[in-house]
């Protein structure tokens, strides 16, 4: 007894010294600007012990822990870990490749070899986080990739994954195909009380998230028109809450948006056709938009606009005017481009665009960091913050007056670990 009582002792003994020990790398950190994921700091230190930021303040007012790893980024930013707000870590874009041939013609193991491509990429542009909303066919592939990541398998940022989308019966693709063919589809179709099994389904297999289209391109005409009754979407809604879940929309038109809205969804994603009055209603209701604008710019460029030299083409007006109308009522905007219709590592194209859209570049900083961290749950991220998750990015120059330096990544390290680092 008294032997097993010294062993249990010993074992705990040895267990500490390894948890405080072994990994507890300490850095003190200085660069010209820290930004928190709210204000521009100048002076700043930020201490990391572990995988936790231990102190962040004024560099005279902090001590650096004995045995800490000094670092000093001259004419340059710390900001938080960025947070990717639409990804599609299983495709690729689509002049290379288009949507139905992934979907169709390219197995599982194929396309989940080229996402562990993307994931790295992710993470080394400095996006320590990203959610992924949906495989497009290729089932709970982004799930495995997400066990990989977090185990260390693999290089990429922490996950948040939507497996396979919900979509309506008849509305997605791949289609235009003969009838007698067997088409796999780009998400799961069902209706009615049916979508409470396929939710509980999802969430079962590992979905973080569960997707819906509530509208999409559908029928002869291929226009976009709502799908799912507000009555559907809430039981997805419901089934989903009640396992802590949070469901996303996918919605292009006014009405798409409003029933999602009206049903309980935490974001919209897109928002095309979105109106003032949509937009006060989910500022309202407290849901989020993700405008995702680099997916439109990326789309009309392979349908053949010369951007620069060509007139803009009137979705592009037309996306221009919604995303002013969203900035002028106020309603929370995320940071998410659809990467994957563009190149992963490409992601600040989609901050780029939002400030040449209109919205100022320290908003967008904030939305990319703290907002995006809030509105997905991500707790202890997003913010250079005492006790705050150790995800960490240096970018050279100033992107709150320029916001392509932040294409200009310097340091990049995820729970206290470093991933890249260029002086
Ligand atoms: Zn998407």
């Amino acid at each position: 007894m008294k032997t097993m009582k010294l062993i249990a002792s010993i074992f705990l003994v040895a267990f500490f010294l390894n948890a405080s020990g072994q990994s507890q790398t300490s850095y003190f950190i200085t660069a010209d600007r820290v930004f928190d994921g709210q204000v521009m700091h100048e002076g700043w230190a930020v201490v990391v012990e572990g995988n936790v930021i231990t102190a962040a303040g004024p560099k005279e007012k902090i001590a650096a822990p004995p045995n800490s790893i000094r670092i000093n980024y001259p004419n340059a930013t710390l900001l938080p870990g960025l947070i990717e707000g639409h990804s599609h870590m299983l495709l690729y874009p689509y002049n290379i490749t288009d949507w139905d041939t992934q979907v169709m013609k390219e197995s599982d193991s194929y396309r989940t070899a080229r996402a562990t491509v993307h994931a790295r990429n992710t993470l080394l542009a400095g996006f320590t986080s990203s959610r992924d909303l949906g495989s497009e066919g290729a089932g709970y592939a982004d799930v495995g990739l997400k066990r990989a990541i977090t185990e260390g398998v693999i290089v990429g940022p922490r996950l948040l994954v939507a497996g396979r989308a919900i979509v309506a019966t008849g509305s997605y693709g791949p289609k235009g195909y003969d009838d007698d063919m067997k088409i796999m589809m780009g998400a799961q179709e069902a209706d009615g009380n049916d979508l409470i099994r396929v939710t509980r389904e999802q969430i079962g297999k590992g979905a973080d998230i569960v997707k819906v289209y509530a509208d999409y391109r559908w029928g002869s005409n291929n226009e976009a028109m709502p799908t799912f009754s507000v009555d559907e979407l809430k039981l997805i809604v419901e089934t989903a809450r009640s396992s802590g879940r949070p469901v996303v929309a996918h919605a292009t038109t006014a009405e798409g948006m409003r029933r999602a809205t009206a049903a309980g969804v935490e974001t919209i994603e897109h928002g095309d056709e979105g109106t003032v009055e949509v937009f006060q209603f989910m500022k309202e209701k407290k849901v989020a938009l993700c405008p995702t604008l680099a997916a439109g710019d990326a789309v009309a460029q392979y349908k053949g606009w010369k951007k620069g030299a060509a007139p803009e083409p009137d979705k592009i007006k037309k996306k221009k005017e919604s995303f002013k109308a969203a900035l002028q009522s106020g309603v929370t905007i995320l940071a998410g481009g659809d990467v994957g219709v563009f190149t992963h590592g490409d992601n600040v194209r989609e901050l780029e665009l939002m400030v040449a859209y209109g919205m100022p570049a320290m908003d967008v900083l904030k939305s990319v960091t703290s907002i995006n961290a809030d509105a997905f749950h991500l707790d202890h991220l997003g913010a250079i913050r005492q006790n705050w998750l150790a995800d960490i990015i240096v970018v050279a120059g100033d992107p709150s007056k320029n916001i392509s330096d932040l294409r200009n990544v310097k340091l990049v390290m995820k729970d206290g670990t470093v991933y890249k680092n260029e002086r």
